[in-house]
């Protein structure tokens, strides 16, 4: 496969999505960023990488960080998460509140809010450090040690953090973290604040493409976490449009606010996609017709 030939299609294909949608506008931070921005990355499992327009720019990947702290947590922990977080989609917006009374502060799944401030919260008591820990596995993965936080944003996310402190200060109350709040809030804004590009997240997630085993070839979690990691994204890693990305895309997927979409192709490799436009769900306008595009040509979809 002529990898660069295929993405030249892709972005020709997708131009005319490219500045649709909204940018994310909840801290001044993200609504500074250029909606005209597209950039495209695969990273194959054989370790090259292929990109197209602002593929190497960094920007703030935000919930594409909760499929990275899913995968840290499982690999050090196994299977006993499962225990405080479900793995059903929520079908409401990623910072609900209402299912967590009636399902006793157990969130649905690890990609809404709340499933994210349960599997951070475990992610600092396994570490001690949740968001370096995170910061140097994105670094040692995609052998990019400039890959940082951003400071203006994880202290912006804290500002205007009050939704996320009802989320986690309501998880407690039915006893389901373990640290304090402030502290799990704290490193869960930071590790939403990390800057990567395409070319770092595409290489950075390839262990979802190769079952599992890391950069170096050591292996980071069994082929069987891989497989569940890479399923939980497929039906809960777009907000509350799984569906549409499944029927779409095909492919599992973890999108975040900063308009970057992680996908994964087992086996063969990871695409990473980046515009800043959003759809009325928080996912990239052009990153998902870009996606759709890719597997619509090589027919490299799961199904
Ligand atoms: N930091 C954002 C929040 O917690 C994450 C938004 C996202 O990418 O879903 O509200």
């Amino acid at each position: 496969m002529d990898y660069q030939a295929v993405l030249d299609q892709v972005a020709a294909e997708v131009a005319p999505h490219v500045g649709r949608g909204q940018v994310a506008s909840y801290i001044p931070a993200l609504a500074a960023v250029d909606a005209g921005r597209f950039g495209m990355a695969l990273a194959d499992v054989d370790g090259t990488v292929t990109g197209i327009g602002d593929w190497q720019t960094p920007f703030s990947i935000q919930s594409i960080s909760k499929a990275f702290a899913l995968a840290l947590v499982l690999a050090q922990d196994g299977e006993s998460l499962w225990r405080r977080v479900g793995r059903e989609p929520s079908g409401n917006p990623f910072n609900s509140l209402v299912q967590l009374e009636y399902e006793n502060g157990i969130p649905r799944n690890p990609f809404i809010n709340a499933g994210a401030l349960v599997v951070t919260d475990r992610l600092q008591s396994l570490t001690g450090d949740a968001s370096t820990t995170m910061l140097d596995f994105v670094r040692a993965q995609s052998g990019n040690p400039e890959i940082s936080f951003d400071p203006a944003v994880a202290s912006s996310e804290s500002e205007h953090g009050d939704r996320n402190a009802a989320l986690a200060y309501f998880m407690a109350a039915y006893g389901n973290l373990d640290n304090p709040v402030p502290t799990v809030l704290e490193h869960y804004f930071w590790q939403c604040s990390i800057e990567m590009s395409c070319r770092d997240l595409a290489t950075a997630g390839a262990f979802l493409a190769r079952h599992g085993l890391g950069a170096d070839g050591s292996r980071l979690l069994s082929a069987r976490e891989a497989k569940r990691i890479n399923a939980v994204m497929l039906t809960c890693g777009t907000y509350d449009a799984a569906g549409d990305f499944a029927y779409r895309v095909g492919l599992p997927g973890k999108s975040g606010v900063g308009g970057g979409i992680v996908a994964v192709i087992p086996g063969r490799c990871t695409l990473a996609v980046w515009s800043p436009g959003l759809d009325a769900h928080g996912n990239s306008v052009a990153g998902v017709a870009a996606l759709d595009a890719f597997t619509t040509l090589t027919g490299w979809s799961v199904f």
